[in-house]
């Protein structure tokens, strides 16, 4: 493996217009988002989507998520009815991911789906992501910026910690307000729809605008390829709604649980989501040989957490 330090760089107009330069020639660019950071290439180019999968050591069955400026870029490359309209609508720029039919022809490379008649899209609000969107003229694809199955990357130094010089180039945005990754709702014929991945946008408020509940039954493998049981793990043991610490734990707190690291002190779970991932890396970091996490009530983004949590402890 390549030990020398990435390359990072300051999203002003010089860094940007590099990091343009950079993605224009096939390279990978780590990028701040609203969620976590992202490690951008060109989504119609087979090379830069390969140099995605390579510098991640992501498993080609798992599908990248694609970015966009807006709806009408996104209109380019997938089929949009009513419904996608209303929650593009209702969500763009935002941490929403619509999974929604591949149009034929779309420019963009095979591998970005997985070779699945599915393409997953997202329009993110963060300002360097969006500036960066405005200077080049193709979609980004954008898996989060860490090696494939570890804790996500929240600020750049995670990035340059999980990746080192495979990031190639990264923006320094400092950390992301987010903290977690997108919600990722696909929407099936007629009015079925699903939440593939709970995250900040709950099923709830996808309800409000669809006007109809999800449905039910489970996704199958076709739909959710990415979404693997055992993900974001830190590389110990974690044990969940744990009340104390046993001597030999790192205690991830909430609330009036205090811990080593506290996601809110307020018990705001918003708050929590934006720090979620910094306590991760800092219990893996730190010297005890397990981590403990306090109980988190399971409402709005608590169900992302939890969703998170519970895929790191398996
Ligand atoms: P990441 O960008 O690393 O947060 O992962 C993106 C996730 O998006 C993957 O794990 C997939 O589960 C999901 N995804 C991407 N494309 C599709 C698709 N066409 N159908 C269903 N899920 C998708
Ligand atoms: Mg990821």
């Amino acid at each position: 493996m390549d030990n020398s330090p990435p390359d990072m760089v300051m999203p002003d107009t010089a860094g940007l217009a590099a990091a343009a330069a950079c993605l224009r020639g096939h390279a990978v660019v780590a990028v701040p988002t609203e969620t976590v950071y992202g490690l951008a290439a060109r989504a119609d180019s087979d090379a830069a989507v390969a140099a995605i999968y390579r510098a991640k050591g992501r498993p080609d069955f798992n599908p990248l998520i694609v970015h966009v400026a807006d709806v009408a870029a996104a209109e380019r490359l997938a089929v949009f009815d009513a419904r996608a309209l209303d929650l593009a609508g209702a969500f763009w720029p935002g941490p929403l991911t619509l999974v929604l039919p591949r149009r034929a022809g779309a420019p963009l490379a095979t591998a970005v789906s997985a070779g699945l008649p599915t393409l997953a899209l997202r329009c993110p609000a963060h300002p360097v992501m969006r500036a960066l969107l405005a200077l080049v003229d193709f979609p980004l694809a954008a898996p989060s910026a860490n090696r494939s199955g570890g804790v996500s990357p929240t600020t750049a130094a995670h990035v340059a910690a999980s990746l080192g010089a495979a990031a190639g180039m990264i923006l320094d945005g400092g950390a992301c307000a987010g903290g977690i990754e997108s919600t990722i709702v696909v929407l099936r014929e007629g009015n079925g729809w699903k939440v593939l991945r709970p995250g900040p946008i709950t099923a709830g408020q996808i309800a409000n605008v669809l006007g109809t509940p999800p449905v039910a039954n489970a996704a199958t493998s076709i739909e959710a390829p990415g979404q693997l049981a055992s993900h974001y793990a830190p590389g110990k043991p974690i044990r969940l709604n744990a009340s104390h610490a046993a001597p030999n734990e790192f205690l991830i707190g909430f609330g009036p649980q205090q811990g080593d690291f506290n996601l809110s002190p307020a018990g705001d779970l918003v708050e929590a989501a934006s720090h979620l991932y910094a306590a991760l890396h800092t219990a893996a970091a730190a010297p005890h040989a397990r981590i403990a996490v306090a109980p988190l009530p399971a409402e709005g983004i608590g169900a992302a957490i939890k969703d998170r949590l519970s895929r790191a402890a398996t």
